[in-house]
């Protein structure tokens, strides 16, 4: 088995589903006694989200491709960044490296094709639903179309993950707000709907919504270890 590299702690929250699912993937796969091979990164995340917000994309990008060098140099053979957002520099992270770095929306573009769809909607931050490193990935690389909430919509949708989520507040009022979102969104023609922030599963885990749903924290882990495994 390869060794994973996981940028991670954006937030932990969402990095701890990660670790668990890694290790789960690999049980199943090898046997009862066996677990993931990897390597964990864990940023302080405040420091990540006021970058963010201040639009201090530069500095981001250098601590993700500073961080993705350490961990190719201690071992890890297959990355991962643990975040929908912070694929924004994913491509300055793969230059910078020598080993591949397994993007999230090609992951879960792969399992939105095994469904047999090509027109999702598309929950995240703001920096995941606006700007273009996601949805153009997805439409160029795999012919799939991303719909976003409205303006407003896409406000409540933000202020959930940083006001609530990333510190591990997961409220049934927000679950109901991202319900009526999601209603929305199957109303504007999506067949399915992408989970593009890792800790949004944790929020409607329990959740019958109208549509079904990506969860890009299982699925981005569930098929690296599938990818370090076939590579054996
Ligand atoms: N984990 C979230 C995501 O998948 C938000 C945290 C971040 O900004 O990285 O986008």
């Amino acid at each position: 088995m390869k060794t994973l590299g996981l940028i991670g702690g954006m937030s932990w929250e969402s990095t701890s589903e990660y670790y668990r699912i890694i290790n789960q993937v690999a049980r199943e796969k090898l046997g009862p006694a066996h677990s993931c091979r990897s390597i964990i990164y864990s940023f302080d995340f405040a420091e990540i989200s006021d970058l963010q917000h201040s639009g201090n994309w530069g500095e981001l990008s250098e601590k993700m491709v500073e961080i993705a060098v350490r961990l190719e140099k201690a071992g890890a053979e297959l990355i991962l960044i643990c975040t929908n957002t912070m694929h924004v520099m994913a491509e300055e992270v793969q230059d910078s490296i020598g080993v591949p770095l397994f993007h999230i929306a090609d992951a879960v573009a792969m399992e939105i094709r095994e469904n047999g769809m090509d027109k999702v909607g598309l929950l995240g931050t703001r920096f995941t639903m606006e700007k273009e490193f996601y949805s153009k990935r997805l439409k160029e690389k795999h012919g799939i179309k991303t719909i976003i909430p409205s303006e407003e919509d896409r406000g409540i949708v933000h202020n959930i993950i940083y006001k609530e989520l990333i510190s591990g507040q997961f409220l049934e009022k927000s679950a109901e707000q991202y319900f009526k979102v999601i209603e929305k969104l199957k109303n504007k023609g999506a067949q399915g709907v992408i989970l593009g922030c890792t800790e949004i599963p944790l929020l409607l885990s329990e959740v019958e919504t109208p549509l079904p749903l990506f969860d890009t924290t299982r699925i981005h882990a569930r098929k690296a270890v599938e990818l370090i495994l076939e590579e054996r």
